[in-house]
């Protein structure tokens, strides 16, 4: 398919937000790996909800609760459909992608022994890395961490080596924020089975760019953050295959988790509700329904191909400036693009192309780890979404090149 056969102005029209202006200079968003913006529809909902709607849910018999209660199990369900989960009550929600790891950093901790171990990777952000230093403290756990080359892909001779019976899960990024990676997780989630370990995968990075299929996948769980694919803050999902969550102690105690509640003794709720304790983010659930709505019109082969057009065109203009050097080299990679300019801090050239209506990230971006493994304090990325333009990476090109003019 040709990547002119994407509308992008037809997409473009969709997010209000594209068209306002920064420091008097037309809106450049390139900072999506940090949050993506909402399409009207997603913004909509959420008016739509406190306007009309809003009540509790899962409690009243009155019928706005009645009808927030079906509001919200419908987007559970949209989602579900997405992501091809067996069951809905396979779909919990979350606050995001952190909340998602660390609820199975807690519940799954709570299984594990002295002397096992969890696997990670050196590209993980530090919402893949904190949760489990913190249970390896609390149970005596070992963290094992998957090394990386200079290009920025795993040593996958490495994992071999790491993994073991005592290897307990392998929780792994499918997309590096960082560097852009694709990680072959077909092939890590049947490596690591085949050792007897479970598999969390973060599709923080993942879900807004390729189809996710976690049957196909074979994944335990699966995380990610609702904003970052085009829906609101405040929410995400964890997905996890029904009979392992069913073996799991909740999480967190509350309201709406339990099904029946003495002094003697609680008894919880089934799936999802016993991972779901408290009055959710009930706009935030419907809206990123919305924002899974919105994914479900596109054609996601041809935003494949469009995103990794973006790719090859911004790594083809970078490839001209003198001093510049591109980090993160891998050959499967998704639409990110981090660098670094000798003798310039990143920070430096984000501010002066903020100046210039131009959205990056400086920064380590909750990857400090990898900043350690090439030496640098951070890098400026620039992360595309399905919105974005050639035309605006022109106007980024050239506003990069004014900034390292002036900084030189
Ligand atoms: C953004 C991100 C996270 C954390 O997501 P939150 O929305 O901050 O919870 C985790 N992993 C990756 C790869 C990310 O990009």
């Amino acid at each position: 398919m040709n990547a002119s056969q994407f509308n992008v102005e037809e997409i473009r029209n969709q997010f209000p937000i594209l068209q306002r202006s920064v420091n008097g200079k037309k809106l450049v968003y390139l900072d999506n790996g940090a949050t993506a913006q909402k399409p009207q529809l997603v913004i909509d909902s959420i008016t739509k909800y406190y306007s009309y709607e809003n009540a509790n849910i899962h409690r009243g018999v009155h019928l706005m609760s009645q009808e927030a209660t079906n509001a919200y199990e419908n987007a559970r369900t949209t989602i579900q459909s997405y992501i091809h989960a067996a069951e809905s009550c396979e779909v919990i929600f979350t606050k995001g992608t952190t909340d998602s790891i660390n609820l199975v950093a807690f519940s799954l901790g709570e299984t594990l022994q002295k002397g096992d171990e969890i696997l990670i990777s050196y590209m993980e952000h530090h919402s893949n890395i904190v949760p489990w230093q913190l249970l390896c403290e609390r149970k005596g756990l070992v963290l094992k961490v998957i090394p990386i080359r200079e290009n920025g892909e795993l040593d996958l001779e490495a994992v071999d080596n790491l993994l073991s019976e005592k290897t307990k899960l392998l929780s792994i990024t499918h997309v590096s924020n960082t560097l852009g990676t694709i990680n072959p997780v077909e092939d890590l989630i049947k490596k690591a089975h085949a050792a007897g370990a479970k598999v969390l995968i973060d599709g923080a990075q993942s879900i807004q760019h390729f189809p996710i299929d976690v049957q196909a996948l074979d994944c335990d769980f699966f995380a990610f953050s609702g904003h970052k694919v085009f829906g609101p803050t405040g929410v995400g999902i964890l997905y996890g295959k029904k009979q392992i969550l069913e073996n799991l102690p909740p999480y967190q105690g509350g309201g709406d988790m339990i099904a029946k509640v003495s002094f003697a003794k609680t008894t919880y709720n089934e799936l999802p509700h016993k991972f779901e304790a408290g009055t959710p983010h009930i706009s935030g659930g419907i809206a990123l329904g919305k924002a899974f709505e919105f994914m479900q019109q596109l054609n996601l082969e041809q935003v494949i191909e469009y995103e990794h057009s973006l790719l090859m065109y911004t790594e083809e203009v970078l490839s001209s400036f003198n001093g510049l050097r591109i980090i993160g080299t891998a050959s499967d990679k998704a639409s990110v693009v981090s660098f670094v300019v000798d003798n310039i801090h990143p920070f430096d050239i984000g501010t002066l192309l903020d100046k210039q209506g131009i959205a990056v990230r400086t920064g380590h971006h909750c990857t400090q780890p990898l900043m350690d493994f090439y030496q640098i304090p951070g890098t400026i990325r620039a992360s595309f979404a399905l919105y974005n333009t050639k035309a605006e990476i022109d106007l980024f090109a050239e506003a990069l090149a004014r900034a390292i003019q002036m900084l030189k």
